[in-house]
């Protein structure tokens, strides 16, 4: 009856995402039994998946940077610079822990010990070279001629490894000058009010657009997940490298089922799984399409709409959650630096334990929130035990799936920390005078 109809109106978007995903599953298996697609039908099919991804990667920006700007102005500069401290600290702490447990998980499965690593390393499919202090992917396979279109279309792995770096915008030099920019209009009195109405529009403008995309949002993800299942070479490594993917799995799930629910539950006193069940529709987004930043609109709309996590938190906390906070990427390389180790027959000190935990907090920070970035800052781990880059050819033909599970763990931490943070900014914001709060307009 009516408590269903409730129920549809109020997730509809999840559910027809959910519908989405397993049609998505259905037919990409059916067409790559039965399809015989050549690479430019591939092209084709996945082009709604990949317009998809352009609208989101289109929106992030405005978004970013009209959300910050008002959510910054509508502080007190002395309030944003105690939930700013707040939000890194949880960040900082959240992340440290992931990498530990990635590392106990790592050292205590061993799931590189009793493979021989020249045996992974002959299936391994591509090979990451050095050229021009360039990194390179190049198959094992002799040389096949083909057009530069052909290139084009295949979507070679290459494009992905290197195109990340020209993919991203610089997000953490934009979010330090919303920063400033949104506190020295919110100081200005009057005249900077102009800026601020400006800003609070195009907020608003942003967030209807995202409603638009939305809309397309089932569409996009089914022949996303499609394309994918159609695209993928080899399935056979997956049973091959089964240990070293389930110590992956096994510490994202842990972190995300045992420790994020904890801090949350001890911090903020309400059901953490309530919470992360009002992020489903992010989380379910993060899996698809494998990048934190470009999940951002759809997090902000269930960290608001959902879950009502205070605005003047989420403006600030989301952004630089889905730039610096990765708990996912932090995990997940600290794993498959001490595998790889495990695979070269490399015995690890507790010097070089705690090497890896530090570059991989590092590398996690540095990685942008794009698909893989964590597959590229790898490379800073490795070298610091002394393992070279092409190592990492060993785990890069899993690697897309692992990525997809990791974002959404990296969301749902970004989540969980704004949650905490408004928590303990009850204060702050309660002293805070009521006419900051018009200023936020709501679009949904
Ligand atoms: N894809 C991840 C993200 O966007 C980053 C990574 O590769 O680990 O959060």
């Amino acid at each position: 009856g009516c408590d269903c109809k409730r129920f549809l109106k109020n997730n509809w978007l999840l559910l027809s995402t959910i519908l989405a995903v397993v049609l998505g599953i259905g037919v990409g298996v059916l067409v790559r039994e039965y399809g015989k697609l050549s690479n430019l039908d591939k092209f084709y099919f996945s082009f709604p998946g990949e317009v998809l991804m352009r609208m989101l990667k289109l929106i992030i920006l405005p978004l970013i940077i009209s959300s910050m700007i008002t959510g910054v102005a509508a502080l007190d500069s002395s309030v944003s610079g105690k939930i700013g401290l707040r939000a890194v600290v949880y960040y900082f702490c959240t992340t440290v822990m992931a990498v530990i447990l990635g590392i106990v998980l790592v050292v205590t499965i061993k799931p590189g010990v009793s493979q021989k690593a020249d045996e992974i390393d002959r299936m391994g499919i591509f090979y990451l070279k050095k050229q021009n202090n360039k990194y390179h992917v190049a198959t094992e396979e002799p040389v096949t001629i083909v057009t530069p279109t052909e290139t084009l279309l295949n979507k070679t792995k290459e494009y992905k490894i290197v195109g990340m770096y020209s993919d991203g915008i610089n997000v953490l030099g934009l979010i330090v000058f919303c920063l400033v920019f949104g506190i020295v209009i919110g100081k200005m009195g009057e005249k900077g009010q102009v800026l601020v109405d400006f800003f609070n529009a195009l907020n608003e403008a942003t967030m209807r657009i995202v409603q638009i995309i939305m809309w397309y949002m089932p569409l996009g993800i089914l022949f996303l997940i499609a394309g994918k299942i159609i695209e993928v070479e080899d399935w056979e490594i997956f049973r091959k490298l089964g240990l070293y993917m389930a110590t992956v799995l096994s510490g994202l799930a842990i972190h995300s089922v045992v420790i994020l629910p904890l801090i949350y539950l001890i911090i903020v006193r309400k059901n953490p799984f309530r919470f992360a069940i009002g992020m489903a529709q992010a989380l379910l987004t993060a899996l698809m399409i494998s990048s934190s930043s470009a999940t951002l609109p759809v997090t902000f709309r269930c960290a608001e709409e959902k879950n009502h996590v205070d605005k003047r938190i989420t403006r600030f906390v989301l952004p630089v959650g889905a730039t610096i906070n990765m708990d996912g990427t932090a995990l997940y390389e600290a794993v498959a630096a001490v595998f790889i180790a495990q695979l070269n027959d490399l015995e690890l000190d507790i010097g070089q334990i705690v090497t890896i935990s530090v570059t991989a907090t590092a590398a996690s920070i540095g990685a942008a929130g794009v698909p893989q970035a964590g597959l590229v800052t790898m490379v800073i781990v490795l070298s610091a035990v002394g393992l070279t880059a092409e190592d990492v050819t060993l785990i890069i033909a899993v690697d897309w799936l692992l990525d997809r599970f990791r974002t959404m763990v990296n969301v749902l931490g970004d989540a969980f920390g704004a949650g905490v943070v408004e928590k303990l900014s009850k204060r702050e914001l309660e002293q805070m005078d009521v006419t900051s709060e018009v200023n936020i307009v709501n679009p949904f």
